[in-house]
This record gives C-alpha cells, structure tokens and sequence, in this order.
C-alpha cells in the first residue's frame, strides 16, 4: 500500500542521514587526530633547540659573561640555536601552506641548468666542510629551457643537494645530472654515495617528520620535513619524484619537469638563396 511505500522511503532517508553523518564524523575526528599529532610533533621540534638557547644565556647570566673568550662562544652558539629555529619555523609555514594547498605556483620559463649551478654556489662551503665534490653531468652545453616556478624548484634542489651532503660521507660526491626523456620532459637526479637509506624507510621517507636516523639528522639541523616539502611542491606541478637508494652505498633521488622545445634560431640574413 502507498503507506508503507513512504514509510520506507521516510527510513531510508533516515538511514541515509544517518550514515553521512557518520562519514562527517569520522572524518573530523581524523583531521581532529592529524592535527593533534601535528602540533604535537611540532612542539617537540622546537623544544630541543629552544632549551638549547635558554641555556646558552641562562650560562651566561650565570657568570660566564665575565670571560670574554666564554662569552663570544657562546653567544655565538645561542645565536645558531636561534638560526636553527628560524629554519624550522619557515619549514612549518611552508609545509602548512602546501598541505592546505595555499600555495600559488608561479610558473615562468628558466634555465634548470643555471638554477643548479646556483644551488651549487650556496653549498659549495657545506660541502667542502666534509670534502665533498659537487659535480655536474651535463648530456648537452645549451641551456635546458623548464617552465615551471623556479623559487619552488630552487627549494627542491636545495634540500635534496643539502640533504646528499648531509647524510654523505667524507671525501664522497654528489652529482647533479639532467636528462631528456620521452616528449617534453626531463629528468633531474641529484645522486650521492652516502649512507643510504635501507629499504624499509624508503615507503615512509617523504612523510613529515619521518627520519630514519633521529639523532643524526638533529645534529645535522634537520627539521624531517625537507623531503615532505620536497614531495609535495613536485606534485603541485603535477610532476613524479622518485627515490633509489642502497643501505651504505648511496642514494637517487629524481623529479621530471616540463621542458620548454626550443627551436634553433635561424638567422636568414646570413642564408644563401
Ligand atoms: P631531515 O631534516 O631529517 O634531513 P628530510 O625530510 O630532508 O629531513 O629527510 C628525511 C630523512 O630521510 C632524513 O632524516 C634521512 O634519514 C633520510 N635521507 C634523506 N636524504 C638522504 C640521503 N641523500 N641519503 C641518506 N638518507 C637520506
């Protein structure tokens, strides 16, 4: 009868609001989690180097202030605790904007060949610090037109050339290599032959806060969010990241970019009829 047909069309209904408020509740309860997780990994981030500094002065404030030798070095540490905070914090911003997808890619056309010539300049100091040889393997001498946002691409570059450095080891190499592949699109490696990565972190390595060796990457001022960032500016440009490494031998890691075809420039002036 028509009564029964509304009522169970009057449950269904109820049934149906039911289970999307379900979903609705689920899901606020895992951002609820995420979020908890993440200002709690973030506090813990800040802490060590914040302690730090407090007891740089606190030492100083103490007596230590009388000797000037004491005193420079270590206002001088203070003031890299400091520093080191600055990194993490501009970490964080940048993570939090990316993650919320608030982050505007500014694309133009450039040099991808300068661009790492740039990066290398930055860290040559760095790298020397532990002997190791920026190198850069060239398949072709003209410029490599990319069109992409270079800022965020020079960001990428930067944490993966400081990362191969970082986790490298003394009197090793970093190459940084750009290759054509198929249609419009090359391939960028910056290859090391540092420590590398056993291949259980590799699923989790792009994570936030993931790092396979705690210590190691604090004392080399890591915030764990280098490759997240990494990962995440490459997918704004709808490109692929990849990672191949071996424990004690080394590691690869490689993004595509768009590349800009550019036509020989053929001056007709000079061409004979
Ligand atoms: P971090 O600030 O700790 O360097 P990242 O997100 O840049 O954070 O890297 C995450 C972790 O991945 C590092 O802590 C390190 O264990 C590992 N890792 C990254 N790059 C390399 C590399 N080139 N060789 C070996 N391990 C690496």
């Amino acid at each position: 009868t028509p009564v029964t047909t509304n009522m169970d069309t009057l449950i269904l209904e109820v049934e149906k609001f039911a289970k999307n408020r379900k979903t609705e509740i689920e899901s606020l309860k895992v951002r609820e989690a995420y979020r908890k997780e993440f200002i709690g990994n973030v506090s813990h981030e800040l802490k060590t180097p914040l302690f730090t500094v407090q007891g740089y002065i606190l030492t100083l404030l103490d007596g230590a202030m009388e000797d000037p030798v004491i005193r420079e070095k270590y206002l001088n540490r203070a003031a890299k605790g400091v520093e080191r905070l600055i990194y993490i914090v501009k970490d964080l911003d940048m993570i939090t904007k990316l993650e919320a997808g608030d982050l505007n890619l500014n694309y133009t056309n450039f040099d991808i060949v300068e661009l790492v010539q740039s990066v290398f300049d930055l860290y040559e100091m760095k790298a020397s610090q532990k002997n190791i040889v920026l190198t850069f393997d060239m398949k072709y001498l003209e410029p490599v037109i990319v069109h992409a946002d270079k800022e965020k691409i020079q960001q990428v570059l930067s944490n993966l050339v400081v990362n191969s450095i970082k986790y490298g080891k003394e009197d090793g190499t970093t190459e940084v290599s750009i290759e054509n592949l198929i249609r419009n699109k090359v391939i960028v490696r910056v290859t090391d032959n540092g420590e590398g990565i056993a291949q259980g972190h590799i699923p989790r390595l792009f994570e936030r806060f993931y790092r396979v060796n705690k210590s190691g990457s604090r004392k080399e001022g890591g915030s764990g969010l280098g490759l997240a960032i990494v990962k995440h500016i490459i997918e704004a440009h709808h490109e692929r990241i990849y990672v191949e490494s071996d424990y004690r031998v080394g590691s690869e890691f490689s993004f595509t970019l768009e590349r800009v075809k550019q036509f020989p420039v053929v001056d007709i002036s000079t061409k004979t009829p």
